[in-house]
């Protein structure tokens, strides 16, 4: 395998020219519960001259559709195209634009995306020099997937993402571990190599985001009040169904890092008005505010990780070999 990823693709400049100014699909649902990679349009990306020999850092929103998640990136784009500088979050009558997000009842997201223009960053702490790259996927469970499908894309964003963001709605619940569970487990199995340590863990980052938090008043908003709200949820307790306890080691078996954010309801306005377009003055203060805070807790240079796999991390060209080799699993 290690002959494979160091090869050097000659083929980088054969690709056929697509457009990466934007969002780039990479997986497409086939509408057949069968899924496709969009394997020149991807390769363009991780091929190009600024991401094949870079580490990179992918970051992917999942979670229930319709719960904000395209949303959440148009500003991890602003955040991200800024570098962070204050007053990042722009004009708080400008549109926002980016990923595609909506309201309504449709799923705007299908399959999965990538952003096509990689972001560079020097971590400051460890002098790393990585390439971020944003990834949107198709919401989970949608009246359109079945588990499956479900269970495939969370799999494949878990598997190649270096920070997942489980995205959820107003708490967590046995349900949303649940899935956690079905769906990691699925990537878990498709990605054992026998030859690796097994006391490494699968996935590296996991962050809950609990968008239209109500419970001020017992955790409160942001990722200190998310830390304590998820220590109580993954308790492990002598009582508890052994099924709960299991769902919790798991969690903690798989993934090297688990964070929580709560994120308060952004207004009416935000929530449900088909005209909203984004525009920061149309939302409630503290959720702005969260967002705010919420962006430089999920991306802050100094904790930037690049993706690993088997403790051996991913280039540009490495990515795009386990691209391929996944999504190949799951067509089988
Ligand atoms: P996705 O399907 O998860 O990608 O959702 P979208 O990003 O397309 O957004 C769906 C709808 O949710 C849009 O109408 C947004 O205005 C709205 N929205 C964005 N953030 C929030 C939030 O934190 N809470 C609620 N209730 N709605 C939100
Ligand atoms: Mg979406």
């Amino acid at each position: 395998m290690a002959e494979d990823l160091n090869n050097d693709s000659s083929e980088s400049d054969t690709f056929e020219v697509i457009d990466t100014n934007g969002p780039v699909q990479i997986i497409k649902d086939n509408g057949d519960h069968t899924f496709t990679l969009c394997e020149n349009d991807l390769a363009t990306i991780l091929m190009s001259k600024n991401l094949k020999d870079t580490p990179v850092v992918v970051v992917s929103v999942a979670g229930a559709f319709r719960k904000g998640k395209s949303f959440l990136l148009d500003f991890i784009l602003r955040y991200l195209t800024c570098e962070g500088r204050p007053g990042w979050m722009g004009d708080p009558e400008e549109e926002l634009t980016g990923f595609k997000w909506r309201g309504g009842t449709n799923r705007e997201t299908s399959g999965i995306w990538v952003w096509g223009q990689p972001f560079i960053r020097t971590n400051p702490v460890t002098g790393e020099k990585v390439a971020i790259l944003l990834m949107d996927t198709q919401g989970t469970f949608d009246n359109q997937a079945i588990v499956r499908d479900s269970a495939t894309i969370f799999a494949l964003s878990t598997m190649l993402s270096s920070i997942q963001i489980y995205n959820i709605s107003q708490q967590i619940s046995e349900d949303d571990l649940q899935h956690l569970h079905l769906f990691t487990d699925y990537g878990r199995l498709a990605m054992q190599d026998d030859s690796s340590d097994s006391k490494t863990k699968p996935f590296q980052r996991l962050e809950f985001l609990i968008r239209d938090w109500a419970f001020e008043y017992e955790f409160e908003l942001g990722a200190t009040g998310g830390k304590n709200y998820l220590n109580k949820i993954l308790a492990v307790s002598e009582n508890q169904h052994e099924e709960l306890q299991e769902v919790r080691h798991h969690i903690n078996n798989c993934f090297e890092n688990v964070g929580c954010f709560l994120l308060p309801y952004p207004g009416r306005t935000v929530a449900s008005k088909p005209q909203f377009n984004g525009k920061i003055s149309d939302m409630e203060d503290d959720f702005a505010k969260g967002i705010e805070n919420l962006i430089p807790y999920f991306l802050h240079e100094d904790i930037l990780q690049s993706k690993k796999i088997h403790g051996q991390t991913l280039k540009g060209k490495d990515l795009l070999y386990y691209f391929k080799s996944y999504v190949e699993i799951y067509q089988q």
